[in-house]
């Protein structure tokens, strides 16, 4: 069997899931989470169920030592069947990487060169890679950039208008993430068309507890609504999306915000948290309809965004075949679904209110089928999208 094991690693926590490439299936995943705390906690779900184990984890050395034995202990093997390579997901590549690359010395100093733009992300996703390098020294290690997809983009999609050469010395310019994500669903969405990906102008909604919208013209990204960090575009969970930038310099001369201030309540209060108190769109929805105002509010703006982006990005890709919702709120609210698309006949698009009720795990398609523009449906799976690449790579 030739499997790819998936690490998803963060600062005190780190995610993997083992899949098989013959049939793409995931057979084994789990979490280590609590490292360096007094307490840590490794759940395993294998061929024969899941397991837990609370121990101490110092480090994610330690945590990988952790997965290693629940492997042994509830299987499968990795001794018998090691897997054929590690994919990392790591979050930010800057203009460096545009591809899946296998890590060397010099690949991990560019990553902890990056971590400037990603300071939480980054560094975290760093130590995974050299806690996974000590427990699998044979195995090639391949890193899988968020930003990679969206290299893309030409200059005039990716460029700030500030002092050129002072955005140029700090590395500033529109990245974008999700990247993972946008590239499977898009992909995945030419599949389930039986459409060659070529041709389709393609938006896809990557709406979660982080959001972004993602224009692709041909299996190209053209553009995106997250920029040089993940907090710009969208209406989020609890970050602020697009704002204007004086409101930061307001703030701080009025409210005596600080920039950790300011990071705080851009990053953490705001979004739907922050209109509403709750990030979860489930009880933003629930809410709404019960007639809180709050939640009424958040809910009006979270969808205004939405068909911002998705009224320019329909006049940047010059036409459009197909939109998907992906993630967490894409792929299980209606509400959001029918709100974001209310009113856009004249663009061509119109759901279909019965496609769009339906509850499901697979690929569907929601749009009626007088609708010039094809809306999809889409789960994402950006563990097997690493895995491909992972796959790619070591080719
Ligand atoms: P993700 O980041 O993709 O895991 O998405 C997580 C978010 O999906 C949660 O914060 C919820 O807001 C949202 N979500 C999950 N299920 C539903 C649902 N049935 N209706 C609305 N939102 C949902």
């Amino acid at each position: 069997m030739s499997t790819i094991l998936v690490i998803n690693s963060g600062s005190s926590s780190f995610k993997y899931q083992l899949i098989d490439m013959d049939t793409e299936n995931a057979i084994a995943s789990g979490l280590v989470e609590r490292i360096g705390e007094s307490s840590g906690h490794t759940t395993h779900r294998g061929p024969s169920g899941t397991s837990e184990r609370t121990l101490e984890i110092p480090d994610h050395t330690a945590g990988f030592r952790a997965m290693l034995d629940a492997f042994a202990q509830s299987g499968p093997s990795l001794d018998d069947d090691p897997p054929i390579a590690i994919g990392h997901r790591v979050v930010h590549g800057g203009k460096r990487f545009f591809e899946p690359t296998i890590v060397t010395p010099l690949v991990e100093l560019n990553i902890e060169d990056l971590s400037d733009l990603a300071p939480l992300h980054n560094p975290a996703n760093l130590e995974g890679i050299r806690a996974a390098e000590k427990a699998f020294p044979d195995v090639p290690h391949v890193a899988v950039f968020d930003t990679a997809f969206h290299q893309t983009l030409a200059p005039e999609a990716y460029t700030y208008a500030i002092d050129a050469e002072l955005a140029e010395r700090h590395r500033v310019r529109r990245y974008g993430f999700h990247g993972t994500s946008h590239k499977y669903v898009s992909e995945e969405a030419a599949r389930y068309l039986g459409k060659p990906l070529a041709d389709l102008k393609q938006i896809v909604l990557h709406l979660g507890n982080g959001a972004s919208a993602c224009a692709i013209d041909g299996g190209r990204s053209v553009d995106t609504s997250m920029g040089m960090t993940p907090l710009e575009g969208l209406v989020m969970g609890s970050r602020s999306g697009d704002i204007d930038p004086a409101v930061l310099i307001h703030l701080s001369r009025r409210a005596g915000l600080d920039t950790d201030g300011l990071d705080e309540l851009l990053n953490r209060r705001s979004g739907l948290v922050g209109l509403a108190g709750r990030g979860d769109m489930r009880d933003v929805t629930r809410a709404a309809a019960g007639g809180d105002a709050s939640a009424e509010r958040a809910l009006a703006t979270y969808l205004h965004r939405l068909k911002h982006y998705i009224g320019a990005y329909f006049a940047v890709l010059g036409g459009l075949d197909v939109i998907t919702f992906t993630a967490g709120v894409g792929e299980n609210s209606e509400v959001v679904r029918a709100g974001a698309l209310e009113g856009l006949g004249a663009l061509g698009i119109r759901l279909d209110p019965e496609r769009n009720a339906v509850r499901s795990r697979d690929p569907r398609t929601i749009s009626a089928d007088d609708s010039a523009v094809t809306v999809l449906v889409i789960p994402t799976d950006e563990e097997l999208e690493i895995a491909r690449q992972t796959q790619a790579a070591i080719a």
